[in-house]
C-alpha cells in the first residue's frame, strides 16, 4: 500500500471508530506523523487529504513546514532551549511542554513573532520512568503558570501510554481525560473553553484512545511504514 492509501484508510478508520464510540467524526484530528519520511512521503499523504503532520525534530519541522506552508505543523518531540525559537515560529501547537523553563523561552518568543502560541502540557500518567512529562499532581501548578504568561493558550494535556498492553494503555488514556477535566472545572472564561484537547494515541493504541476521549490521535507507522500491522 502506498502512503496515500495508507492515509486514505486510516482516515477512514478514525472516522469509523469515532462513530462506533459515539462520537463525531470531526471531533478526532489525524495529525500523520512523517518524523520518518521526507518531503516526498509528506506530498503523498498530502495527495490522500492529510492536513495535520507532526515532526519531533526542529530541523525537519522547519524544513517541512517551509515547504509545506499551508499545511499545521506540530511539534511533539523533546523540547532543546536553543531550538525554541525556531519551534515556536512554524508550529501549529507544541505538544510536548513540561518545564516551566521552556513555557518561559516559548512565551518571550511568541511576544516576539506577535503571536499566542498554543501549547499542550506533557503528562506521564502511567509513572514509566524513561517517559517525560509531568506529574499529574504538578500539571496543575504548570498549567497555572502558563496562563499567567499571556502569550500562551494551553489547549490541553498530551501523554503516551506504555506499550504493548491494550488495558494499560486504556487506563492511562482515561486517567488523561479526568485529569483533563479536573483542571477545565478549575478554568474559567477564554482559558477553560481553550483546554479542550487531548493528544493521546499511536499507531498501535489509537482506537482505545478514541474511545477514552482523545481528540489528537499522533500516528507514524500507520500511514508511512510499508507493512505495519495491528
Ligand atoms: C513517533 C511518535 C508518534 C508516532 O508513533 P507510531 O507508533 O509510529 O504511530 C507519536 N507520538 C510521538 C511523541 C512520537 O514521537
Amino acid at each position: 500500500m502506498s502512503i496515500e492509501e495508507n492515509y486514505i484508510r486510516v482516515k477512514g478508520e478514525v472516522e469509523a471508530v469515532c462513530v462506533a464510540a459515539g462520537r463525531p467524526t470531526d471531533s478526532v484530528t489525524l495529525l500523520a506523523v512523517s518524523k520518518t519520511v521526507g518531503p516526498d512521503g509528506v506530498r503523498d499523504a498530502i495527495e490522500g487529504g492529510a492536513i495535520d503532520f507532526g515532526e519531533n525534530r526542529p530541523d525537519q519541522l522547519v524544513e517541512k513546514a517551509e515547504e509545506f506552508p499551508d499545511r499545521n505543523w506540530h511539534f511533539i518531540g523533546n523540547i532543546q532551549s536553543r531550538r525554541i525559537a525556531e519551534i515556536t515560529r512554524f508550529a501549529t501547537l507544541i505538544h510536548s511542554v513540561y518545564r516551566e523553563r521552556h513555557a518561559l523561552k516559548i512565551n518571550d518568543c511568541a511576544a516576539a513573532l506577535g503571536k499566542v502560541q498554543d501549547i499542550l502540557i506533557e503528562v506521564n500518567v502511567s509513572g514509566e520512568p524513561s517517559k517525560s512529562g509531568v506529574s499529574p499532581i504538578e500539571a496543575q501548578e504548570l498549567l497555572e503558570r502558563c496562563e499567567k504568561m499571556g502569550n500562551l493558550r494551553v489547549r490541553g494535556l498530551m501523554t503516551m501510554a506504555p506499550q504493548g498492553d491494550a488495558d494499560v494503555a486504556r487506563e492511562t488514556f482515561r486517567g488523561l481525560r479526568e485529569l483533563r477535566d479536573e483542571l477545565r472545572g478549575r478554568l474559567e472564561g477564554d482559558s477553560r473553553e481553550a483546554f479542550d484537547q487531548l493528544s493521546m494515541g499511536m499507531s498501535e493504541d489509537w482506537k482505545v484512545a478514541i474511545e477514552e476521549g482523545s481528540t489528537i490521535v499522533r500516528i507514524g507507522r500507520a500511514i508511512f511504514s510499508q507493512n505495519f500491522t495491528y
